[in-house]
């Protein structure tokens, strides 16, 4: 589907709700994309596209899942899923950064994929980077090539995802709003 199209249709399906969860965030939410299949497949497509050979997608807890396993089933891959902290069993890499207030962590198991495995990160938002940067250093111990990083809305006028992320890899960050 053509940039613009893809975007357009996003835009339509995206609710913006100010100062939830807390005072000053505008929260972008995208549970009526996930809602409509044929814009869920849609997106879940072009996630994963033009990134090369890929093994496997990882998605971010929460809705990095959603939009995780669908680009996986979309390009008959796997999908391994990097959780907030306590969730995963047995042994876990876990790598914590900070929040506005506080830090968190997050974990995945190393022995999901071997290791020079190529995989591509999908998550829903790119706000600060921390989150994503805090995935590509589990995706580094866990010998992981990333192939790319792709997420469907940037707050590219509100902060420097990009810039921050670009400090720690050379994989292509793609956007698709
Ligand atoms: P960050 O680590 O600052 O790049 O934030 C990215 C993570 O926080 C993503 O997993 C998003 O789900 C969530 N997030 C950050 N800002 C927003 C926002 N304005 N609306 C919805 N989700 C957000």
């Amino acid at each position: 589907m053509p940039d613009t199209q893809i975007s357009t249709l996003i835009r339509s399906r995206l609710t913006e709700t100010p100062d939830f969860p807390s005072p000053g965030i505008l929260f972008r939410d995208l549970s009526g994309l996930f809602a409509d299949g044929a814009a869920l497949r849609a997106v879940a497509d072009e996630l994963i596209e033009g990134f090369g050979p890929i093994d496997a997608v990882v998605g971010v807890e929460a809705r990095g899942f959603v939009l995780g396993a669908a680009a996986a089933v979309a390009g008959g891959l796997g999908m391994l899923a990097v959780r907030k902290a306590g969730k995963l069993p047995g042994e876990v890499l876990a790598e914590s950064y900070e929040l506005e207030y506080g830090t968190a962590t997050l974990e995945v198991h190393p022995d999901s994929l071997p290791r020079g495995a190529r995989v591509v990160i999908v998550d829903d938002v790119l706000a600060t980077g921390g989150t994503l940067t805090a995935t590509l250093r589990l995706m580094e111990r866990a010998g992981w090539e990333v192939a790319g990083i792709a997420v469907v809305i940037e707050l590219s006028s509100e902060f420097d995802g990009r810039g921050v992320l670009a400090a720690s890899t050379d994989a292509p960050v793609k956007a698709l709003v």
